[in-house]
């Protein structure tokens, strides 16, 4: 059978079959690693092929179907390892708020930015737009602006009023969505208003540890009552930048990436090199200020490779 891997406590997993009914499986013999090592080879979100116990309802996964992403976590600790917490994004979408608590723009940045290396398709929506002031929709605008003129949709909406929650059901139906953002920005709060019978079944992730299989559900994915999901891990909530190297972060600028090799010199960082058209865009507006500030701020972040 074939199936979607709908949760995952790293031992366990819940695929979902075509049938429509939802079996507990374990995994069994090597998959092949599809060019990652990680401390998990099945991960939410992956399509796996799987039978059936003889006389019991679980299953066994022996099939791993290509990804077409996944985005990852590093383990802190030194043995480096890595996990990989969800596959087969369709979207990406970082909740952002302007006040309490604010986003940066950096932040944002950084979000768009992972999700360009991880070929996630990413959107941004502010929330609270009940709380906004006059001043405030006024900021909202610039933002607005500055994200819609790089090719990001941008929406807006108030989880708790309900306003604009049906533009949000419309884009994520039949997808696989990844919700994003800094904590009180209220990402739980639009769950549970774009899935009114959601309660974000945190009673379901007790249960299962309860079962003394394993303690933690690295992810699990919701499903949305007219198709699709929305994937929520406490991993996740705040996507970390991936290891990028600093020659290629300027193609995770969409604004950037358009004047591909058209600098003077062909690696080109964009820093202080003569006749470099990026610094040019720069000076004439054509690319944002603040947006060429994370560029810098990024590519002397530590982690970023030379
Ligand atoms: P999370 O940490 O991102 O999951 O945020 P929560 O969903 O827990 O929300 C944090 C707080 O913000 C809660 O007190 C929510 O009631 C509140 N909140 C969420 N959405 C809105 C909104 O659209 N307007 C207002 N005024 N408050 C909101
Ligand atoms: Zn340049």
């Amino acid at each position: 059978m074939r199936g979607l891997v709908t949760k995952s406590t790293g031992s366990w997993y819940q695929v979902l079959a075509e049938d429509g009914s939802s079996y507990e499986c374990r995994i069994k013999g090597k998959f092949r690693t599809q060019g990652i090592k990680s401390t998990n080879p099945i991960a939410v979100g992956d399509r796996v092929v799987f039978d059936l116990e003889p006389n019991e309802n679980v299953g066994v996964i022996h099939e791993l179907e290509q990804r077409k992403n996944y985005i990852i976590r590093k383990s802190v600790n030194l043995s480096k390892q890595t996990q990989i917490l969800a596959s087969n994004l369709d979207l990406a979408l970082l909740v952002v708020t302007l006040a309490s608590p604010p986003t940066s723009l950096g932040f944002i940045d950084r979000f768009l930015v992972t999700a360009e290396a991880y070929s996630i398709p990413a959107i941004l929506v502010f929330n609270k737009l009940d709380l906004f002031s006059k001043e405030g929709l006024e900021i909202l605008q610039e933002y607005k602006a500055i994200y819609q003129h790089v090719g990001y949709d941008c929406y807006e909406v108030s989880a708790l009023e309900n306003i604009n929650i049906d533009q949000i059901q419309a884009l994520l139906k039949d997808k696989i969505t990844l919700v994003s953002g800094h904590s009180g920005v209220g990402k739980s709060t639009l769950i549970n208003a774009i899935i009114p019978d959601s309660n974000l079944k945190t009673g379901n992730i007790s249960e299962w540890s309860d079962k003394g299989k394993h303690t933690t559900t690295f992810a699990e994915m919701i499903e949305l009552p007219n198709g699709g999901f929305i994937v929520d891990s406490p991993g996740i909530r705040e996507l970390g930048v991936v290891d990028i190297e600093k020659g290629e972060l300027s193609h995770y600028f969409p604004e950037m990436r358009a004047l591909l090799n058209q600098c003077k010199f062909h690696n080109c960082r964009h820093i202080n090199e003569p006749g470099c058209v990026v610094l040019e865009a720069v000076e004439n507006g054509e690319i944002e200020n603040s947006r060429y500030e994370s560029y810098l701020s990024i590519f002397h972040n530590q982690n970023t490779r030379n």
